[in-house]
Protein backbone atom coordinates (compact mmCIF):
# COMPACT_ATOMS: atom_id res chain seq x y z
CA UNK A 1 0.00 0.00 0.00
CA UNK A 2 1.19 3.82 -1.05
CA UNK A 3 -1.27 5.98 0.51
CA UNK A 4 -1.78 9.46 0.84
CA UNK A 5 -3.58 10.90 3.75
CA UNK A 6 -5.71 14.68 2.50
CA UNK A 7 -6.97 16.47 5.24
CA UNK A 8 -6.60 20.12 3.57
CA UNK A 9 -7.38 19.82 0.22
CA UNK A 10 -9.84 22.09 -1.44
CA UNK A 11 -13.21 20.22 -1.74
CA UNK A 12 -15.79 22.58 -2.96
CA UNK A 13 -16.79 21.15 -6.32
CA UNK A 14 -16.30 17.95 -8.33
CA UNK A 15 -13.56 19.87 -10.41
CA UNK A 16 -11.94 20.13 -7.29
CA UNK A 17 -12.19 16.51 -5.73
CA UNK A 18 -11.38 15.06 -9.77
CA UNK A 19 -8.47 16.65 -9.35
CA UNK A 20 -7.19 15.79 -5.59
CA UNK A 21 -7.49 11.74 -7.13
CA UNK A 22 -5.62 12.81 -10.09
CA UNK A 23 -2.49 14.55 -8.19
CA UNK A 24 -2.54 11.94 -5.61
CA UNK A 25 -2.01 9.30 -8.90
CA UNK A 26 0.42 11.00 -10.55
CA UNK A 27 2.73 11.35 -7.59
CA UNK A 28 2.27 7.34 -7.44
CA UNK A 29 0.16 6.77 -4.63
CA UNK A 30 -2.12 4.00 -4.87
CA UNK A 31 -4.25 4.66 -2.03
CA UNK A 32 -6.43 7.91 -0.50
CA UNK A 33 -7.43 8.38 2.50
CA UNK A 34 -9.79 10.87 3.16
CA UNK A 35 -12.88 12.23 5.43
CA UNK A 36 -16.39 11.27 3.70
CA UNK A 37 -14.94 10.08 0.08
CA UNK A 38 -18.45 11.74 -2.13
CA UNK A 39 -19.34 9.00 -4.99
CA UNK A 40 -17.44 11.33 -7.40
CA UNK A 41 -14.39 10.67 -6.00
CA UNK A 42 -14.57 6.94 -5.58
CA UNK A 43 -15.65 6.92 -9.23
CA UNK A 44 -12.47 9.46 -10.25
CA UNK A 45 -10.23 6.93 -8.11
CA UNK A 46 -11.60 3.47 -9.54
CA UNK A 47 -11.33 5.00 -12.74
CA UNK A 48 -7.19 5.45 -12.02
CA UNK A 49 -6.90 2.03 -10.27
CA UNK A 50 -6.86 3.60 -7.11
CA UNK A 51 -8.50 2.63 -3.46
CA UNK A 52 -10.20 5.16 -0.71
CA UNK A 53 -10.08 4.87 2.61
CA UNK A 54 -12.61 6.63 4.48
CA UNK A 55 -11.31 8.00 8.49
CA UNK A 56 -13.35 6.58 11.24
CA UNK A 57 -12.20 8.20 14.60
CA UNK A 58 -13.10 7.50 18.10
CA UNK A 59 -14.07 11.46 18.66
CA UNK A 60 -17.48 12.34 20.22
CA UNK A 61 -17.94 16.11 21.03
CA UNK A 62 -18.68 17.61 24.75
CA UNK A 63 -22.40 17.48 23.96
CA UNK A 64 -22.16 13.67 23.01
CA UNK A 65 -20.10 13.10 26.07
CA UNK A 66 -22.82 15.04 28.40
CA UNK A 67 -25.53 12.93 27.23
CA UNK A 68 -23.79 9.96 26.74
CA UNK A 69 -21.02 9.93 30.20
CA UNK A 70 -21.24 6.07 30.07
CA UNK A 71 -20.08 5.88 26.65
CA UNK A 72 -17.04 7.86 27.15
CA UNK A 73 -13.50 7.85 28.61
CA UNK A 74 -12.89 9.48 31.70
CA UNK A 75 -9.86 10.53 33.54
CA UNK A 76 -8.62 11.45 36.93
CA UNK A 77 -9.70 15.13 38.00
CA UNK A 78 -5.99 15.94 38.34
CA UNK A 79 -6.11 14.86 34.43
CA UNK A 80 -9.11 17.02 33.63
CA UNK A 81 -7.86 19.93 35.13
CA UNK A 82 -4.27 19.28 33.19
CA UNK A 83 -6.62 19.06 29.94
CA UNK A 84 -8.43 22.73 31.23
CA UNK A 85 -4.89 24.26 31.90
CA UNK A 86 -3.43 23.08 28.33
CA UNK A 87 -6.36 24.10 26.10
CA UNK A 88 -5.02 27.91 26.82
CA UNK A 89 -2.07 26.65 25.57
CA UNK A 90 0.06 27.79 22.74
CA UNK A 91 0.20 23.81 21.52
CA UNK A 92 3.05 24.32 18.58
CA UNK A 93 5.39 26.31 20.54
CA UNK A 94 5.01 23.84 23.48
CA UNK A 95 5.87 20.28 21.78
CA UNK A 96 8.60 21.70 20.37
CA UNK A 97 10.21 23.85 23.60
CA UNK A 98 9.15 20.45 26.00
CA UNK A 99 10.36 17.90 22.75
CA UNK A 100 7.23 16.31 23.57
CA UNK A 101 5.43 16.09 20.21
CA UNK A 102 2.17 16.00 21.45
CA UNK A 103 -0.13 16.86 24.97
CA UNK A 104 -0.03 15.62 27.71
CA UNK A 105 -3.42 14.74 27.87
CA UNK A 106 -6.05 14.70 24.40
CA UNK A 107 -8.32 17.32 24.87
CA UNK A 108 -11.32 15.89 22.77
CA UNK A 109 -13.48 13.58 24.27
CA UNK A 110 -13.59 9.90 23.17
CA UNK A 111 -15.65 6.76 22.93
CA UNK A 112 -14.60 4.42 25.85
CA UNK A 113 -13.73 0.89 24.12
CA UNK A 114 -15.20 -1.30 27.03
CA UNK A 115 -18.47 0.76 26.50
CA UNK A 116 -21.26 -1.12 24.64
CA UNK A 117 -23.08 1.78 23.47
CA UNK A 118 -19.50 2.86 22.00
CA UNK A 119 -18.24 -0.18 20.60
CA UNK A 120 -22.27 -0.19 18.21
CA UNK A 121 -21.45 3.67 17.70
CA UNK A 122 -17.96 2.66 16.24
CA UNK A 123 -19.49 -0.58 14.41
CA UNK A 124 -21.62 1.91 12.77
CA UNK A 125 -19.21 4.58 11.63
CA UNK A 126 -17.37 1.61 9.90
CA UNK A 127 -20.87 0.78 8.41
CA UNK A 128 -21.24 4.59 7.15
CA UNK A 129 -17.49 4.46 5.65
CA UNK A 130 -17.67 1.33 3.72
CA UNK A 131 -21.27 2.25 2.52
CA UNK A 132 -19.08 4.40 0.19
CA UNK A 133 -15.37 3.98 0.45
CA UNK A 134 -13.49 0.58 -0.37
CA UNK A 135 -12.05 0.77 3.23
CA UNK A 136 -11.71 2.19 6.08
CA UNK A 137 -8.36 4.00 8.22
CA UNK A 138 -8.82 4.15 11.74
CA UNK A 139 -7.22 7.26 13.13
CA UNK A 140 -7.23 8.79 17.01
CA UNK A 141 -7.81 5.24 18.60
CA UNK A 142 -6.34 5.55 21.70
CA UNK A 143 -6.40 6.96 25.54
CA UNK A 144 -7.02 10.85 26.48
CA UNK A 145 -4.54 10.42 28.96
CA UNK A 146 -2.53 7.95 26.92
CA UNK A 147 -2.70 4.88 29.14
CA UNK A 148 -6.06 3.92 30.73
CA UNK A 149 -10.00 4.98 31.06
CA UNK A 150 -10.93 5.78 34.29
CA UNK A 151 -14.89 5.16 33.83
CA UNK A 152 -16.77 2.79 36.46
CA UNK A 153 -16.97 -0.01 34.10
CA UNK A 154 -13.17 0.01 32.92
CA UNK A 155 -12.60 0.68 36.90
CA UNK A 156 -14.85 -1.96 37.77
CA UNK A 157 -13.25 -4.69 35.07
CA UNK A 158 -9.78 -4.04 36.93
CA UNK A 159 -11.20 -4.41 40.71
CA UNK A 160 -12.17 -7.96 39.09
CA UNK A 161 -8.91 -8.87 37.75
CA UNK A 162 -6.99 -7.75 40.86
CA UNK A 163 -9.23 -9.92 42.63
CA UNK A 164 -8.17 -13.25 40.04
CA UNK A 165 -4.90 -12.22 40.14
CA UNK A 166 -4.25 -11.06 43.81
CA UNK A 167 -0.67 -10.48 43.79
CA UNK A 168 0.26 -8.87 40.58
CA UNK A 169 0.46 -4.72 40.66
CA UNK A 170 -1.86 -2.30 40.23
CA UNK A 171 -0.11 -0.61 37.36
CA UNK A 172 0.48 -4.06 35.93
CA UNK A 173 -3.18 -5.12 35.91
CA UNK A 174 -3.92 -1.03 34.22
CA UNK A 175 -1.25 -1.59 31.75
CA UNK A 176 -2.44 -5.04 30.33
CA UNK A 177 -6.54 -4.16 30.72
CA UNK A 178 -5.80 -0.97 29.06
CA UNK A 179 -3.46 -2.87 26.08
CA UNK A 180 -5.76 -5.63 26.11
CA UNK A 181 -9.17 -3.32 25.26
CA UNK A 182 -6.82 -1.24 22.36
CA UNK A 183 -6.20 -5.06 20.44
CA UNK A 184 -9.58 -6.13 21.07
CA UNK A 185 -11.11 -3.48 19.55
CA UNK A 186 -9.11 -3.31 16.82
CA UNK A 187 -10.44 -7.03 16.27
CA UNK A 188 -13.80 -6.62 16.65
CA UNK A 189 -13.90 -4.17 14.42
CA UNK A 190 -11.63 -5.41 11.71
CA UNK A 191 -14.01 -8.57 11.84
CA UNK A 192 -16.91 -5.94 11.76
CA UNK A 193 -15.42 -4.51 8.63
CA UNK A 194 -14.86 -7.90 6.58
CA UNK A 195 -17.99 -9.34 7.81
CA UNK A 196 -19.87 -6.46 6.10
CA UNK A 197 -17.06 -6.48 2.92
CA UNK A 198 -15.00 -9.16 2.69
CA UNK A 199 -12.09 -6.64 0.64
CA UNK A 200 -12.79 -3.75 2.92
CA UNK A 201 -8.88 -2.46 3.33
CA UNK A 202 -8.15 -1.95 6.92
CA UNK A 203 -5.58 0.28 7.78
CA UNK A 204 -5.08 2.79 10.54
CA UNK A 205 -2.68 5.40 11.65
CA UNK A 206 -1.37 4.79 15.10
CA UNK A 207 -2.30 7.64 17.63
CA UNK A 208 -2.42 8.67 20.39
CA UNK A 209 0.70 6.87 21.48
CA UNK A 210 0.04 4.50 24.32
CA UNK A 211 2.93 5.02 27.15
CA UNK A 212 2.84 1.87 28.73
CA UNK A 213 4.12 0.10 25.73
CA UNK A 214 4.88 2.30 22.92
CA UNK A 215 5.54 -0.84 20.55
CA UNK A 216 1.99 -1.77 20.88
CA UNK A 217 0.82 -1.75 17.71
CA UNK A 218 2.14 -4.94 16.11
CA UNK A 219 -0.60 -6.48 17.89
CA UNK A 220 -3.35 -4.67 16.40
CA UNK A 221 -5.80 -6.84 13.51
CA UNK A 222 -5.64 -4.42 10.44
CA UNK A 223 -4.29 -5.30 6.98
CA UNK A 224 -1.44 -2.39 7.13
CA UNK A 225 -0.72 -0.62 10.38
CA UNK A 226 0.70 2.81 9.40
CA UNK A 227 3.37 3.83 12.01
CA UNK A 228 5.17 7.03 12.09
CA UNK A 229 8.83 7.12 11.38
CA UNK A 230 8.69 11.09 11.15
CA UNK A 231 6.50 13.04 13.15
CA UNK A 232 4.91 16.25 11.62
CA UNK A 233 5.80 18.73 15.11
CA UNK A 234 9.38 19.92 15.94
CA UNK A 235 11.60 19.38 16.71
CA UNK A 236 12.23 17.33 13.61
CA UNK A 237 13.50 13.62 14.70
CA UNK A 238 17.30 13.03 13.20
CA UNK A 239 17.44 11.28 10.25
CA UNK A 240 19.32 7.83 12.96
CA UNK A 241 16.35 8.44 14.60
CA UNK A 242 14.15 7.81 11.37
CA UNK A 243 15.79 4.87 10.61
CA UNK A 244 15.72 3.59 14.29
CA UNK A 245 11.80 3.76 14.72
CA UNK A 246 11.69 2.01 10.99
CA UNK A 247 13.77 -0.81 11.94
CA UNK A 248 12.20 -1.32 15.46
CA UNK A 249 8.79 -1.35 14.07
CA UNK A 250 10.06 -3.84 11.16
CA UNK A 251 11.75 -5.96 13.69
CA UNK A 252 8.24 -6.40 15.49
CA UNK A 253 6.04 -7.02 12.25
CA UNK A 254 3.65 -9.80 12.98
CA UNK A 255 2.63 -10.69 9.25
CA UNK A 256 -0.36 -12.48 10.83
CA UNK A 257 -1.84 -9.53 12.54
CA UNK A 258 -0.34 -6.76 10.32
CA UNK A 259 1.73 -5.91 7.81
CA UNK A 260 4.03 -3.02 8.76
CA UNK A 261 3.95 0.10 6.66
CA UNK A 262 6.14 3.60 7.68
CA UNK A 263 4.13 6.66 7.68
CA UNK A 264 5.65 10.30 7.58
CA UNK A 265 3.79 13.16 8.82
CA UNK A 266 4.36 16.54 7.17
CA UNK A 267 2.14 19.45 7.22
CA UNK A 268 2.44 22.07 4.98
CA UNK A 269 3.03 25.31 7.67
CA UNK A 270 6.03 26.81 6.41
CA UNK A 271 7.46 26.50 9.81
CA UNK A 272 6.90 22.84 9.73
CA UNK A 273 8.33 21.66 6.70
CA UNK A 274 11.48 19.79 5.99
CA UNK A 275 13.92 20.17 3.09
CA UNK A 276 13.49 18.32 -0.30
CA UNK A 277 16.73 16.45 0.61
CA UNK A 278 15.54 15.49 3.65
CA UNK A 279 12.41 14.34 2.46
CA UNK A 280 14.41 12.06 0.10
CA UNK A 281 16.22 10.48 2.46
CA UNK A 282 12.79 9.93 4.79
CA UNK A 283 11.68 8.02 1.56
CA UNK A 284 14.54 5.69 1.19
CA UNK A 285 14.46 4.50 4.89
CA UNK A 286 10.16 4.49 4.52
CA UNK A 287 10.56 2.09 1.45
CA UNK A 288 12.75 0.20 2.63
CA UNK A 289 11.31 -0.71 5.73
CA UNK A 290 8.53 -0.73 3.73
CA UNK A 291 8.87 -3.08 1.36
CA UNK A 292 7.70 -0.67 -1.11
CA UNK A 293 4.55 0.32 1.13
CA UNK A 294 4.69 3.67 2.17
CA UNK A 295 2.20 6.67 3.84
CA UNK A 296 2.72 9.95 3.52
CA UNK A 297 0.34 12.62 5.37
CA UNK A 298 -0.43 15.04 4.23
CA UNK A 299 -1.14 15.57 0.33
CA UNK A 300 -1.79 19.41 0.85
CA UNK A 301 2.18 19.76 1.75
CA UNK A 302 2.83 17.57 -1.89
CA UNK A 303 0.52 20.19 -3.46
CA UNK A 304 1.61 23.47 -1.80
CA UNK A 305 5.57 23.19 -2.48
CA UNK A 306 5.92 21.14 -6.24
CA UNK A 307 9.89 20.42 -5.11
CA UNK A 308 9.12 18.13 -2.31
CA UNK A 309 6.39 16.38 -4.63
CA UNK A 310 9.00 16.17 -7.17
CA UNK A 311 11.40 14.18 -4.38
CA UNK A 312 8.77 12.22 -3.25
CA UNK A 313 7.25 10.85 -6.94
CA UNK A 314 11.06 10.48 -7.93
CA UNK A 315 11.42 8.29 -4.66
CA UNK A 316 8.45 6.13 -5.45
CA UNK A 317 9.42 5.39 -9.29
CA UNK A 318 12.41 4.70 -8.48
CA UNK A 319 11.47 2.17 -6.27
CA UNK A 320 9.25 0.76 -8.27
CA UNK A 321 11.78 -0.07 -10.89
CA UNK A 322 14.26 -0.94 -8.69
CA UNK A 323 11.53 -3.76 -7.36
CA UNK A 324 10.84 -4.80 -10.81
CA UNK A 325 14.32 -5.05 -11.85
CA UNK A 326 14.68 -7.30 -8.70
CA UNK A 327 11.77 -9.35 -9.68
CA UNK A 328 9.56 -8.68 -6.29
CA UNK A 329 6.77 -7.15 -8.32
ZN1 LIG B 1 -13.96 3.17 30.24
Amino acid sequence: MRAVWDWHMPRQNAEDERRLVEFARAIGFDTLILSSPTPLVMESAHRLGMRVCAIVTPNVTAEYARNYPDAVQQMLPAEDAIAETLSGLDWEDYTAHAHRWFYPVQLSHLLCFESPQAQDELRARVNAALAVADGVAFDGFGFRNHYACYCPRCQTFREEMAVQQAGRSSDHLLAEMSEASLVNLSHRLYAHAKGGKADALVTNHVWPPFRPNPDYACRLRLDYCSQTISWFYRPHWSLERVRFEAQQMKRLENPARNRFVPFIGLFDQPHLLRTPSRIAGEMTIGLEYGAGGLVFCSLYTLWRYPEIRQVVQDALTADTIARIEKGEV
